[in-house]
């Protein structure tokens, strides 16, 4: 398909041009494809218009960058602006973006899609019939704004702060956001992580005390991945481009995936064990690594805290949970003994026989994996750790590999995220809020990494809270959630949700039953900044509205995205600060001073001081680096759209604490340093150890590691944590070390007539709810068919095509086979991304069939009326779309399965695969939300609630990560 446009300058490029041989442009690239316009020619770049060919006829572009919105890597992209027409040509990458480097995956060009699609949402929407009937009246933003901002004003004077939620799908920015909501004095942030990260996170997190790796991919010589992320996982193209550099540069690619993914097809080594079982085979390579001695010994003499494990304290309840008791000297000969002891079990072929993969083939990747020494990087993010109980444990049984290794912040090797992110200091810091939300934090799950967001509606039956003023932001819960049934009985409750405003590009399944519809802006539309950990180096991307910048570029004002945006589309930020002002408009509650200009008192920050400021202020070297081109830093960064902060970091934690950090320093019994000196001012490079003090109100700044005082990690013991004081002290003490759990879909857990589907697997070309008009995606994957083996299929007799009911807990759904040996033959699969419905004419039409819901009492069913069908509009392709599926909304049919410690929706279910009934239909749903209730009380009860186990009477532990910290009293449990 095209994008017609017209109005092209026609003329011949000359002879001489062409013979100058200059390398990007005129005719073919001259040297290979990662040929990019560059950066000296933006202003005006030539390029033939296709469409012309065999005729020579020129287009003039203006090159602008933005940083592309359709998943969090966050790379750069060039908005190519016809000068003749002032409209947006396409999207390409942008070279001078340190993390992408120029590349794309398919949905950053798909932006184009986005910004020019059909049926886009326009205007701000107010409902105009009871929620989900799809009657809607326009309003204008005055309306809206005024309405939102009394309610939540109200809100906070009746001290009913608890009932204002924010509930963020994509954050797609560092920060902003959660410091409006700290300005609000709300502790009102809620994510989408807990369906997604949560079980990665965990077991990151209890290794090094932060939560996400950083793995440097382009220099390892062995790869392991457990994340299917070359072509579908999180940091798909910047972690894709440096795996294939790895490979390129001679690095062996291991792969752990039950299905054959486009990741697994580029493998050295690909094995696709039982669906739970891969803690099992690290653990095995790990004791191969330990019986062998081929770990690295120094590193984990320095690093690992076995001295806490084997201090007295430990050892008073080290015999209860069974844990190796060493024999005395504690000394790390004893502790090498007792690590042999400890993980003799994990044999090859224990793990042969929990994960149906063969001994030998384990022990070959053993092998492999012993050859890495420091290069050794590795990858878990969704996948196994977000589809099992337990599925934490699988990244913290791969990190030990690492932590093995040494291969910890080394090249080649997997840093902490954090040290590969810069977050710079924003203009207003508003303080830590001072309340709990104990719907979003609930005391059962202490240790969750983030909020218990999938059980709102759960949460608000059990009659916990209710929400006056509920936003959903580029989130769309009804449709990416388990339980979308039970969503809908929550917002349609006006008694638990008084007001829900969906921000959004897009309609999607949960605007549907909102109260208000406010149309937001598209990655070229748009301001955030954002960073993420690509590899070892510090970047910051600014994502931009490109058509601001080019009309300042040629000296016009524009004051406001909605001036330059289609219809009246806002960006996000200026919504925020107009929001926050209207809330505050006299100062009286402390709230207006955070959106404050600080250039002019007494009117509104505007999104340039905001930027600028941080730009002058927040990004070390830029204001030089932007003199040097007679810019400021704000010019720059609309000019080029990224900046490098540091490259190559390097080991932090083995840095030397400077000396004017080590005031009236003291050191406990296990290498711990405390000290008096404040943490150091101004931006942070890298950021610093954070967990608590001692109790004389000293902060940890360091470990003693061999007689020097080294930053060491955020983690209580100030070390890498092989044995964890926290899960032991919390209620946890069978996990105090890396173990293997036999999570809920295990073999043992299964009746004989289950097996297990695997949900979590997502197409490459899709963008969870904002894709579904991006047509050149649609065009390539439209459809979710479920994967079965030939064999399973034989014992169904079934065929590709055949339509098969999935039975889960709750429920079940119809959906078409496809048989394929890409699969183990014990298990099935169906792709996340598919299912988009409507339920009126009113929606994306390129990938949302159209829908009616049936509902009595408890039992819901969803049928399918219409499928994709061409359509006028003006663009013309909208005739020519052929597809007819959209796919199967499977979610609907899964019951919430929250991990009792990492919190983490256990995505995988244990289902019955049988022939489709007689009237059965493509897409067929129905679900009883009585036994979803069942499902998450039965859930509830594997919890071990802080009330009961905290050790300390407070509802956290304080030095695990949380977005938002409330001030510190406020973990406190009540008396
Ligand atoms: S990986 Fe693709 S979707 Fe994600 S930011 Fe990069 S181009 Fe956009």
């Amino acid at each position: 398909m095209t994008n017609s446009d017209s109005n092209e300058q026609v003329s011949a490029v000359s002879e001489d041009t062409a013979s100058r041989g200059e390398t990007f442009y005129p005719g073919p690239s001259c040297n290979h494809l990662a040929a990019y316009p560059p950066k000296e020619r933006w202003d005006d770049w030539t390029e033939l218009d296709s469409k012309a060919w065999p005729r020579r006829k020129e287009r003039h572009y203006q090159l602008l960058p933005t940083t592309c919105f359709n998943c969090e890597s966050a790379c750069g992209l060039l908005a190519y602006i016809d000068k003749a027409t002032g409209q947006i040509q396409k999207f390409e990458g942008n070279p001078e973006h340190p993390g992408s480097r120029g590349r794309n995956c398919a949905k950053g060009p798909a932006t184009l899609n986005q910004i020019q699609d059909p049926d886009r949402i326009l205007h701000p929407l107010k409902r105009a019939g009871s929620r989900g009937t799809g009657q809607w009246e326009q309003v204008s933003w005055d309306q809206a704004l005024d309405d939102i901002a009394g309610r939540i004003r109200k809100a906070i004077v009746e001290d009913r702060r608890k009932e204002v939620m924010y509930h963020v799908g994509r954050p797609g920015e560092d920060g902003f956001t959660e410091r409006i909501l700290a300005a609000w004095g709300i502790d009102g942030h809620n994510s989408h992580t807990n369906i997604c990260s949560s079980g990665s996170r965990e077991g990151y997190q209890l290794w090094m005390g932060l939560d996400r790796p950083s793995p440097d991919h382009a220099n390892a010589k062995v790869i392991l991945l457990i994340s299917a992320h070359l072509e579908s996982g999180h940091y798909f193209n910047p972690h894709a481009q440096r795996v294939i550099d790895g490979k390129a540069n001679g690095a062996k690619l291991i792969v752990f995936d039950t299905r054959l993914s486009n990741t697994a097809t580029h493998a050295d080594y690909f094995i696709s064990p039982i669906p739970g079982s891969e803690a099992a085979i690290l653990l095995a390579i790990a004791n191969y690594l330990i019986q062998n001695d081929l770990y690295d010994r120094h590193f984990v003499r320095c690093w690992w805290n076995w001295e806490e494990y084997l201090s007295p304290d430990t050892r008073k309840f080290v015999e209860d949970i069974g844990l190796e008791d060493p024999l005395a000297p504690h000394n790390f000969k004893a502790f090498e003994q007792a690590l042999k002891n400890l993980y003799q079990d994990y044999t090859f072929e224990f793990a042969a026989a929990e994960s149906g993969v063969d001994a030998n083939i384990i022990e070959q990747i053993a092998k492999v994996v012993a050859t890495a020494g420091t290069r050794f990087s590795s990858h878990n993010w969704r996948s196994v750790s977000s589809g099992v109980s337990g599925g934490w444990s699988v990244a913290r049984a791969l990190f030990m590999l690492n932590a093995l290794l040494g291969a910890v912040a080394t090249e080649g090797g997997v840093y902490p995220n954090a040290w590969n992110k810069f977050v710079p200091r924003p203009i207003y810091t508003p303080p830590h809020p001072k309340m709990w939300n104990e719907i979003t934090w609930p005391r059962e799950y202490p240790l969750s990494m983030n909020e218990m967001s999938f059980l709102l509606p759960h949460l608000l039956k059990d009659g916990r809270a209710k929400l006056d003023v509920y936003f959903t932001r580029v989130y769309n819960p009804v449709w990416t959630n388990p339980d979308g049934f039970s969503w809908i009985e929550a917002l349609t409750d006006p008694d638990l949700v008084g007001c829900h405003v969906a921000l959004t590009p897009t309609w999607n399944e949960t605007a549907y039953f909102a109260d208000y519809i406010l149309p937001m802006g598209l990655g070229s539309e748009r301001h955030d900044i954002h960073s993420y950990e690509t590899h070892d180096a510090q970047w910051v991307g600014f994502r931009q509205p490109v058509m601001k910048a080019a009309l300042e570029r040629s000296g016009e004002e524009v004051k406001d995205t909605r001036e330059v945006n289609p219809g009246e589309v806002w960006e996000e930020n200026e919504f925020w600060l107009e929001l926050t002002w209207r809330i505050d408009p006299d100062g009286s509650l402390g709230i207006r001073q955070f959106v404050e200009s600080k250039k002019n008192p007494g009117t509104r920050l505007t999104v340039d001081e905001y930027y600028g400021w941080i730009f002058e202020n927040s990004l070390p070297g830029l204001p030089e680096k932007a003199a040097a081109e007679n810019l400021t830093p704000l010019e720059f960064m609309r000019r080029y759209g990224a900046y490098e902060v540091k490259r190559q970091i390097g080991a932090v934690y083995a840095e030397n604490v400077p000396s004017s950090e080590l005031e009236d320093i003291r050191e406990d019994n296990l290498g711990r340093i405390f000290t008096s000196s404040a943490k150091p001012a101004g931006p942070n490079i890298v950021p610093l150890p954070t967990p608590d003090g001692d109790d004389q109100g000293r902060r940890l700044v360091g470990v003693n590691c061999e007689g020097e005082i080294k930053r060491g990690f955020p983690t209580p013991s100030g070390r890498l944590e092989f044995f964890s004081r926290t899960m032991v002290e919390w209620g946890w003490p069978e996990y105090a070390i890396p173990t293997y759990i036999k999570s809920h879909v295990h073999p043992d857990n299964l009746e004989p007539d289950q097996t297990v589907l695997i949900s979590t697997f997502r197409l490459p070309i899709q963008i969870h709810t904002r894709s579904a008009n991006a047509k050149w995606l649609d065009e390539i994957a439209h459809t979710n068919p479920l994967w079965i083996h030939p064999s399973f299929a034989a014992k169904l007799a079934v065929r590709t095509g055949d339509l098969l009911r999935v039975e889960t807990e709750i429920g079940y759904f119809v959906v078409a086979a496809w048989v394929t040996e890409g699969i183990r033959p014990d298990v099935v699969a169906c792709s996340h991304h598919m299912g988009r419905w409507k339920l009126t004419d009113e929606g994306q039409k390129q990938m949302m069939a159209t829908v009616t819901l049936n509902h009595h009492d408890s039992e819901w069913g969803l049928k399918r009326e219409k499928g994709i069908e061409p359509y006028a509009s003006f663009d013309d392709d909208t005739l020519r779309i052929w597809w007819k599926d959209a796919g199967i909304h499977q979610n609907l049919t899964f019951p919430v399965h929250p991990d009792p410690i990492s919190g983490m929706h256990c995505w995988h279910q244990a289902v019955r695969v049988k022939s489709a009934e007689p009237n059965d239909k493509p897409g067929d749903i129905f679900v009883d939300t009585k036994k979803s209730r069942e499902v998450y009380k039965k859930w509830l009860e594997m919890t071990r609630p802080a009330d009961r186990y905290s050790p300390d009477r407070t509802r956290r532990p304080y030095w695990m990560l949380r977005p938002l910290k409330p001030a510190r009293e406020f973990y406190k449990l009540p008396e």
